[in-house]
């Protein structure tokens, strides 16, 4: 292989050109980005802890400035309709603007010379002239268009809407606040990315969106409606917009993860739900995937990407089906918002993806268990008087 191609400068396809050069250092490797240098849509996004270990695995200059980018917090709020629980431990809470982890991995590439061209959209990946072509071009990736048959790709869309803005208003630590309004169910998720800017993802469910009308608004209307739905979360501060609007988000799922000397990495593999605050993580670990199968079938390209597939589906699969119950969860919140009081509903949420069992619960987070059981045994205990009341009747 002499030549690598990369459709897409975002985590997954910058960082997976760092790797190549360092892993192929007679490879020339570049990256082709349809934004210019330094833009990018959205604000932070949490990295979870348990893609960093890998990252450093992977390219230990690279994990190390992103560590040093990220804006730690610990602890966070859940909230439900103005009852709100303080939920203190679990671990790393590691929160970067996007555009500063995509600027770290931008100065890496520069200095270890890997050219990335800017404002260059490639519209037909076949006209790269390259041994290997990545597509890292996200949720519409044209290289998975190009070959939408072959990739066995399907997509569909969630119900809920939600925008990611960005706010001024500083939360000493990250939130997640559900309230019923009189135009139906809305929810935030807020945390600090920055000593000054926080994120703030706004969502509501799809009857909130027909009845609030946000439907019909326009983007700066959409805005002003959600400082007015949040003006207690935000303190009364504005939203900040980069590029943000309300989206329904799609599901991508690829049934093949190559065609011919294509292959897809990240979101443009399979699109990511920001509830499990892991899509970054899922894409970048896709990265380090290819490189490794790359490494082992140097000589066999279609060896190596028949192994990036076969070795890294389970591991995939874990997440991808925690982002799925994730997004199930939150495709039904409305009724369990109607349903159940603050306590319960923060602990069907922390147990939605099935991955935090109850031991782990007690281990992590032993001080919101012993709200939650007290919980539990009060209710036990008037449900336990109630049969007795009945029975003598
Ligand atoms: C509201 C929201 C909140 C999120 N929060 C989190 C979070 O907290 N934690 C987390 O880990 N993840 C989060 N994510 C998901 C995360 O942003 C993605 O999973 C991650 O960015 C995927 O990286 P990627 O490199 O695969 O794709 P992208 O980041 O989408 O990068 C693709 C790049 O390709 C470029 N491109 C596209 N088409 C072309 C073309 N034809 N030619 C040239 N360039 C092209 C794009 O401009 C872009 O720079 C969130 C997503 C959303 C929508």
């Amino acid at each position: 292989m002499k030549k690598i191609a990369v459709i897409g400068g975002g985590p997954s396809g910058l960082f997976f050109a760092l790797m190549a050069r360092r892993r192929f250092p007679n490879v020339a490797v570049e990256v082709f980005e349809q934004n210019p240098f330094s833009a990018t849509f959205g604000f932070g996004i949490i990295l979870a802890e348990g893609g960093l270990g890998r990252f450093r695995d992977a390219d230990p200059e690279a994990a190390d400035a992103i560590m040093a980018a990220s804006y730690i917090t610990r602890d966070r709020v859940f909230s439900h309709n103005g009852e709100a629980i303080n939920i203190e431990g679990g671990a790393y809470g590691g929160a970067i603007a996007r555009i500063k982890l995509l600027n770290t991995l931008q100065d890496l590439c520069h200095a270890r010379g890997i050219p990335v061209h800017y404002e260059q959209r490639i519209e037909n990946p076949d006209m790269l002239d390259a041994d290997l072509i990545v597509g890292a071009d996200g949720v519409n990736s044209v290289v998975r268009r190009a070959y939408e048959g072959q990739f066995g790709s399907s997509c569909w869309y969630l119900t809920n809407r939600m925008a990611w803005y960005g706010t001024t208003t500083h939360f000493p630590s990250p939130i997640l606040s559900f309230k019923t309004t009189k135009f139906g169910h809305f929810w935030a998720a807020a945390y600090p990315h920055s000593e000054t800017t926080s994120t703030f993802v706004a969502e509501c469910d799809a009857d909130a969106w027909a009845r609030s009308g946000l439907n019909r608004m326009t983007a700066e209307q959409r805005m002003a409606f959600s400082e007015q739905i949040f003006a207690g979360e935000l303190d009364g501060q504005p939203l900040l917009s980069n590029r943000s609007d309300w989206i329904s988000l799609p599901v991508i799922r690829c049934k093949n993860w190559w065609v011919g000397h294509r292959v897809l990495i990240g979101d443009a593999l399979h699109s990511p739900h920001p509830s499990i605050g892991s899509g970054t993580r899922i894409a970048m670990e896709d990265a380090i995937a290819l490189i490794d199968a790359l490494a082992d079938y140097a000589d066999d390209l279609p060896r190596a990407l028949a192994e990036y597939q076969r070795r890294h589906t389970p591991e995939t699969a874990k997440l991808v089906d925690a982002m799925e119950k994730s997004y199930e969860w939150y495709e039904q919140v409305g009724e369990k918002m109607d349903s159940m009081d603050a306590i319960t509903l923060a602990f069907d949420f922390m147990t939605r993806t099935g991955r935090l069992s109850p031991q782990r619960l007690y281990r992590e987070y032993p001080k919101f268990m012993q709200k939650y059981e007290t919980k539990w045994n009060a209710w036990q205990a008037s449900r336990s008087q109630t049969e007795t009341v009945l029975a003598g009747v």
